[in-house]
């Protein structure tokens, strides 16, 4: 098992598969169990399961505040 992957508020990802707007790129507005992510493009807020979310993962494009420099 890979270690879980470090998530913070206000960190840009970058998914596999573009939103249906076609924005591939989300800010990260809620930790927990579900994670809370928004569309960059559209504004649209998704949640899911950290296990999926890790999964649609391709990239960080920007880490938040409290993330590594
Ligand atoms: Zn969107």
């Amino acid at each position: 098992m890979p270690p879980p992957l470090e998530l913070h508020l206000d960190d840009i990802v970058q998914t596999r598969k573009p939103h249906p707007c076609g924005g591939d790129t989300w800010r990260i507005v809620r930790l927990g169990a579900e994670i809370g992510i928004k569309c960059e493009r559209c504004g649209r807020r998704v949640l899911l399961p950290r296990a999926e979310f890790e999964r649609r993962i391709k990239r960080f494009v920007a880490r938040g505040p409290a993330g590594p420099a």
